[in-house]
């Protein structure tokens, strides 16, 4: 398209625009690249885009390939692509252009009658097209900017979403890792502490001779810790079942009552170890539950096992059972140590373990900071949930809560 000698002067300098409308990527030296055939549109293109700011850098070329060369060799923060060019279709540049420089946004030049070859254009990833008998300084670099900034934001959200993938790629990455290592431990281990366990039992037993009393209190203990590291290994399998989604239920209809006192009855000398009340109050009212008996037990154990292990000698543990909208609620209450503020929303995460203080002396019984962690998944797949309520100095009462077989 041609232009005539007023056209030239329309463009001129005193054509005025607003500074306050343009951004600050308006104020830095920006390179702007121009493919057009036709000189006179180049050049026009050209002063109406330095009237708004002259420091700014404008190459123009006259064919497609041309342009590719400049772009294999210089930065441009944006393109203005003539539709018609002599060397092939703009389409086609385009695509290419798009395909090596993603971030660089194109807008399209194009006739009038042209709208929908542009529209089409801006299908293959041009950022914006003008039709030249309508631009003007100001709607030129308005859209300039535009194209700009919009690209400028995808890019900044690609980048984001790549570092976002990645970080969760290497979270993937690393949980397979712990699953697979707690399977390989507690895979490993089990074999050793069953076969220590045994021969400790037949020693204690004496069939393999006789033992004065301090050897045989001496495999009392070695089968103790035995029966502790079995349980962590036991554990840690539940853990990695849990992990990968393969820790199945086995629900029978219970009474609940039952089920406590059946726990409370094997937890008492451990309490009394310690020289604590343990105590239970059971709810007579209290319809049948459908649960899996050994895992509901198996957190009662881990609940009851820490409220004795986090309460002084001399202390109370009280298990109460009731209900409330639907729910059989169960309620875990010591008058032990507690747990501070800045742990409590922590405690239920795998391996988390509280700072113990000093002076507070625990059992010997430490864990690993995975009890908590099972309970909770336990008592999820059983659509039920469970928190803490807790003071420094004062204890904690662990609520859960199970829906009632009508309620789920
Ligand atoms: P652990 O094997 O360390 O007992 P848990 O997952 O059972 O692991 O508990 C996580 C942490 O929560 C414990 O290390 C302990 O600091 C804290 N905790 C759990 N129960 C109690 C409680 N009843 N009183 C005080 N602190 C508790």
């Amino acid at each position: 398209m041609k232009h005539t000698a007023e056209e030239f002067e329309k463009a001129a300098p005193s054509e005025s625009i607003s500074a306050s409308a343009l951004n600050s990527i308006d104020q830095c030296v920006m390179r702007i690249l121009i493919i057009d055939d036709d000189p006179a549109d180049s050049k026009l293109c050209e002063l109406n885009i330095k009237k708004v700011d002259a420091g700014r850098s404008v190459q123009c070329v006259s064919t497609g390939a041309a342009a590719l060369q400049c772009l294999a060799e210089e930065t441009f923060d944006c393109i203005l692509l003539d539709y018609h060019l002599a060397d092939g279709s703009a389409d086609t540049y385009i695509q290419q252009i798009v395909a090596t420089h993603p971030w660089t946004p194109i807008i399209m030049l194009s006739g009038a009658g042209d709208e929908r070859k542009a529209a089409r254009a801006m299908r293959l990833g041009a950022a914006d097209y003008l039709t030249k008998d309508r631009i003007t300084a100001q709607a030129l670099n308005r859209s300039i900017i535009n194209a700009i900034t919009k690209w400028g934001l995808s890019r900044s959200l690609h980048i984001e979403r790549r570092e976002l993938l990645a970080a969760n790629r290497e979270l993937h990455k690393q949980r397979r890792e712990i699953q697979s290592f707690y399977h390989t431990v507690s895979h490993e281990l089990k074999t050793p502490i069953t076969a220590i366990r045994e021969f400790s039992s037949l020693v204690a037993d004496e069939v393999l001779g006789e033992i004065n009393p301090e050897q045989k209190d001496a495999m009392q203990t070695s089968m103790t810790c035995c029966d502790r590291l079995t349980r962590l290994v036991h554990d840690l399998f539940d853990a990695a079942r849990i992990e990968t989604g393969k820790l199945e239920l086995h629900v029978e209809t219970i009474d609940l009552n039952d089920l406590i006192a059946r726990e409370i009855r094997i937890m008492q000398s451990k309490a009394a170890e310690r020289n604590i009340t343990l105590v239970s109050a059971q709810d007579v009212s209290l319809p049948a539950v459908e649960l899996d008996p050994s895992r509901i037990s198996q957190v009662l154990c881990n609940l009851v096992s820490n409220a004795i292990k986090y309460t002084d000698h001399g202390g109370k543990v009280s298990v109460s059972v009731g209900q409330d909208a639907g729910h059989c609620v169960v309620k875990i209450i010591d008058n032990g140590f507690g747990i501070a503020s800045e742990h409590a929303e922590f405690i239920f995460d795998r391996l988390y373990q509280c700072d113990r203080q000093d002076g507070i002396e625990t059992s010997s019984d430490n864990g690993m900071g995975i009890g908590l962690y099972l309970s909770k998944k336990i008592i999820e797949l059983h659509d039920g949930d469970i928190n803490v309520v807790s003071r420094l100095g004062s204890g904690s009462t662990f609520t859960f809560r199970l829906p009632f077989k009508d309620a789920t």
